[in-house]
């Protein structure tokens, strides 16, 4: 069988590492740069290199940022009283969309997942009871994804905040169950969270 001249296979192989790129569009993508000016494939070099030098996530809130803390956890308008906890950094965009939340964010960047060996020390918890010594925190609003995996670790967590005496909630499952919060229109995500109940 004739293969591409190394180089593109390497390329090939790499896009193909990436979430949702099967070998039939890592072709595409590799054979949309071949064509393409060295202008377009530097300026997709600098955006990535830009990104992995000057993206870290928040000490407070584990979203991802270039200063540290947030622009979330340092704003004066912001609601100090509220957190939302999600599983990714995606999910924050969501709910920003709606327009409607003002509090804060805390980003697990992952959850429970017994297959996949993601178990409590895994995620992003520590620096969650850490913010809640002080109590200004009032309520927890859990809004991980309606999975398995994301009710999991919304039951998991409800059940280690619940002791401390604040308010812990669900969001509504308006959501389609399975689905990832990223996908879920304003509305969904509006409802979803001036629906949520307590745990
Ligand atoms: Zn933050």
């Amino acid at each position: 069988m004739l293969d591409y001249a190394e180089p593109v296979t390497k390329l090939i192989d790499e896009f193909k590492r990436l979430p949702g790129i099967g070998h039939k569009s890592a072709q595409r993508l590799a054979f949309h740069l071949l064509k393409g000016s060295a202008e377009d494939s530097e300026r997709l070099i600098a955006a990535i290199r830009e990104v992995k030098e000057k993206i870290i996530f928040c000490s407070v809130c584990n979203n991802i940022t270039d200063v540290d803390p947030c622009r979330f956890c340092t704003s004066p308008t912001r609601d100090r009283h509220t957190v939302v906890v999600v599983e990714e950094p995606q999910s924050v965009v969501t709910i920003e969309k709606t327009r409607e939340y003002r509090g804060l964010y805390h980003v697990l960047h992952g959850c429970l997942s017994p297959i996949r060996g993601i178990g409590p020390d895994e995620l992003r918890l520590k620096n969650l009871l850490e913010r809640l010594r002080d109590g200004e925190i009032q309520e927890i609003i859990l809004a991980t994804n309606p999975t398995t995996e994301g009710e999991a670790t919304a039951n998991y967590i409800g059940r280690l905040l619940k002791p401390l005496g604040l308010k812990v909630t669900r969001i509504a499952m308006g959501l389609p169950v399975g689905s990832d919060l990223e996908y879920a229109d304003e509305v969904t995500m509006h409802k979803a969270i001036a629906n949520r109940h307590e745990m």
